[in-house]
């Protein structure tokens, strides 16, 4: 099973994803998570990111296409793939559609986690608070909003054509969004 959870900053995919893992054994496969290690372990990759994370741009392609498919046997093993945070471009997308297919797999389905921005903005600031995130101030929280609507959004149409994307109300508790995810994976 391979899914996305695709959806702005703040929309809740990493607290869903983290809750898939406990209840179905599948992986988490968080880009932003793995450039984060590599920041904090001071890589050469860490170093060559940071300053892009914090303005809240994307990084290469090429970097995270990489990425992910370094850790792609080991979600195939433990049966299932929870993209997170990935892909955030349509080169993204066809580079993991083409990954998958190599394997003889696909991208089963991928949920929209649909929160209003304002709602975004609050839950990241709160974030900031708890967390201490250097790109969760408000300025670079609004530029990885603009950023999410020029670059990610068109990924919406891009799923929609392949018949691949379930639409899922990510407003409500935690426990509801997780009802909603959970029944649009098993309706399939
Ligand atoms: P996230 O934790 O998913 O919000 O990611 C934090 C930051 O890591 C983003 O603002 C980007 O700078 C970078 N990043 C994470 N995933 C990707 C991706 N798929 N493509 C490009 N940059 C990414």
């Amino acid at each position: 099973m391979n899914i996305i959870l695709f959806g702005p900053p703040g929309s809740g995919k990493g607290t869903q994803a983290k809750r898939l893992v406990a209840e179905r054994g599948w992986v988490q496969l968080s880009t932003g998570d793995m450039l984060r290690a590599a920041r904090a372990a001071g890589t050469e990759l860490g170093q060559r990111v940071s300053a892009i994370i914090d303005a809240g741009e994307l990084v290469s392609d090429e970097i995270v296409i990489e990425l992910i498919r370094e850790r792609l046997p080991e979600a195939e093993a433990a049966g299932g793939a929870i993209f997170d945070g990935f892909p955030r471009t349509v080169a993204q997308a066809e580079a993991l559609d083409t990954l998958l297919q190599e394997r003889g797999s696909a991208v089963d389905t991928v949920v929209e986690l649909k929160v209003v921005d304002e709602e975004i903005v609050q839950r990241l600031v709160k974030r900031a608070e708890d967390e201490g995130r250097a790109d969760d101030t408000e300025e670079v929280i609004r530029n990885r909003l603009k950023v999410y609507y020029d670059q990610t959004a068109p990924l919406i149409p891009f799923f929609s054509a392949q018949g691949k994307l379930k639409e899922v109300d990510g407003m409500g508790s935690m426990d509801g969004v997780a009802a909603a995810i959970a029944a649009a994976l098993d309706d399939k």
